[in-house]
């Protein structure tokens, strides 16, 4: 079985100090466990130099980005390559969050063209899809959920698509304190998973990582990860407090020693 892959997203929390000191809290919690899960924190731009610091010390544990420019490099004032993401040390970068979406007007073709940039580099995109509640009560999570991954992802060769993150963030989830039970998120998961088997077959589907976000928390964890289809989570309010997010951790690692 593959193993966890679980991903902090710090949204726009933290100072430096508080980044410091969680960075550390969370990399020494880790260092006892002998992990087969993957751990990526993506902390705010300026503080990713501090992760990648810890990065370089050991396995399984990774620095993301929260976004990164459509475009390549040059006269686009406030924003950030792919291409600097690299120098840095950085290895994922989350693109189309919900939240980039509803205050950003970021759309699927915007979010392609990101998914480019890192591809070209190298990078692997953590590509964050889901409906609204509105869309979930009229029954078109499906409909919604097809066509932005179509849009944003299904371009690329089969060689490629094996290095990108899927995220199922059902909007209403994000942030809220209410999350998909697990039968709906293995539901919506196992759906994302023929999407890719259809287009990519069977071993492209199978390895390609499909991970759940929208209030997953210390509690619901286990029971999320322990789904056929669930290869981990992404974590915003809970990856702030380091025990929690170790917690999280610790079940993506029972759930594999389980199956
Ligand atoms: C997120 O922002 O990706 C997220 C899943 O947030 P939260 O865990 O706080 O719902």
């Amino acid at each position: 079985m593959k193993s966890k892959l679980v991903i902090g997203n710090w949204k726009m929390n933290q100072s430096f100090e508080q980044a410091e000191d969680l960075t550390t809290a969370i990399e020494d919690a880790l260092e006892d466990f002998n992990l087969s899960t993957e751990v990526v924190l993506c902390p705010p731009f300026p503080y990713l130099e501090l992760v990648t610091d810890h990065a370089d010390d050991g396995a399984h544990f990774y620095a993301g980005a929260q976004n990164c420019s459509q475009f390549t490099n040059g006269a686009f004032t406030g924003e950030i390559s792919a291409e600097m993401l690299v120098s840095l040390g950085v290895e994922f970068c989350i693109v189309g969050h919900s939240e980039r979406r509803k205050y950003f007007g970021e759309t699927n073709a915007v979010i392609a063209e990101k998914v480019n940039r890192l591809v070209e580099q190298q990078l692997i995109p953590v590509v964050c899809c889901g409906e609204t509640l509105e869309q979930r009560q009229n029954n078109q999570q499906f409909t919604v959920v097809e066509e932005q991954i179509s849009e944003t992802l299904f371009h690329l060769p089969k060689e490629k698509i094996e290095h990108v993150v899927i995220a199922y963030e059902p909007v209403w989830a994000i942030g809220t304190g209410e999350t998909a039970t697990p039968a709906q998120a293995e539901e919506m998961h196992s759906f994302i998973r023929s999407l890719v088997e259809k287009k990519y077959g069977t071993e492209t589907a199978y390895n390609t990582y499909i991970i759940y976000g929208g209030s997953c928390n210390a509690k619901n964890a286990v029971e999320l990860f322990a789904q056929e289809n669930v290869d981990g989570g992404l974590i915003g309010g809970a990856s702030l407090r380091a025990d929690e997010f170790v917690q999280i951790v610790e079940s993506a690692e029972t759930s594999v020693s389980e199956n």
